[in-house]
């Protein structure tokens, strides 16, 4: 397990939702960084870090941008976490015949499992996207199953780039448009699937993003307190997005 000190800042995103649509919300990310990165000893990006990856040869200049700024900042001694989510999650999955390199390996940044157990300051947490944890959602989670299976990313990844970028559009619109439709507690995690799995993790703090409800909760549970941690998505046209900054059990998001 991955063991973080507690003199070692710590600083968490998701749901970036990076896209050459949206320039400013990749400015403000950028800029989020540049202001405070520096001090951290690692940086967690939980997922959805883009709006779209059809893989990692379809990287546009915005990807290259935060690869670069990324890559700089693992150069000179941070340690980036990158966990894919619903958006990205053929995000460093090697192309047919390997040659390129991965984008994980771009950005000196260390691919993470979803879910996965890290030694957060002394106390162990559980990292998500989240996204796995709206099992209400049964359409999704099905569709979920299908794009995580190797067999099926060899099979989209097989085709060209083009291809793969016309069909990744088509799916996020009709995501977009079912969304619409969905009710809204469809949208959210499920209570029971939250505290199965921190029961499976042995844990009594989770951290994870995708719901776009940026909140800390906390409730009683056997005799300790249970916290799940939701962290903010970004999108500048409404002033949203943060880095959450973490230093013993205080989650502070960072102007
Ligand atoms: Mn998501």
């Amino acid at each position: 397990m991955l063991r973080i000190g507690r003199h070692e800042p710590v600083l968490f995103a998701s749901d970036v939702h990076l896209s050459q649509e949206a320039i400013g919300t990749a400015r403000r990310f950028l800029s989020a960084l540049d202001t405070h990165a520096d001090s951290a000893a690692h940086l967690f990006l939980l997922g959805d870090l883009f709006e779209l990856w059809v893989g990692d040869d379809g990287a546009d200049p915005v990807a290259e941008a935060v690869a670069d700024r990324l890559a700089r900042l693992s150069a000179s001694g941070r340690r980036i976490w990158l966990m894919p989510g619903n958006r990205d999650f053929l995000l460093g999955v090697p192309l047919p015949g390997g040659a390129q390199e991965r984008f994980d390996q771009r950005c000196g940044a260390t691919l993470l499992p979803d879910p996965c157990v890290v030694e957060l300051h002394g106390e162990p947490a559980l990292l998500a996207h989240g996204d796995a944890l709206c099992t209400d959602d049964a359409v999704y989670q099905a569709w979920r199953r299908t794009c995580r299976d190797p067999a099926w990313q060899r099979g989209f990844l097989d085709r060209p780039l083009a291809q793969r970028l016309a069909m990744g559009r088509a799916l996020r619109e009709n995501s977009e448009a079912g969304k619409r439709e969905k009710p809204e507690s469809l949208m959210d995690v499920n209570a029971g699937a939250v505290t199965r799995c921190m029961d499976e993790a042995g844990v009594a703090l989770l951290i994870h993003g995708h719901t776009h409800r940026p909140a800390d909760h906390r409730w009683p549970a056997d005799e300790r307190e249970r916290r799940r941690l939701v962290l903010t998505d970004w999108d500048d046209r409404s002033d949203r997005g943060s880095l959450l900054s973490w230093e013993s059990g205080e989650a502070r998001p960072l102007p």
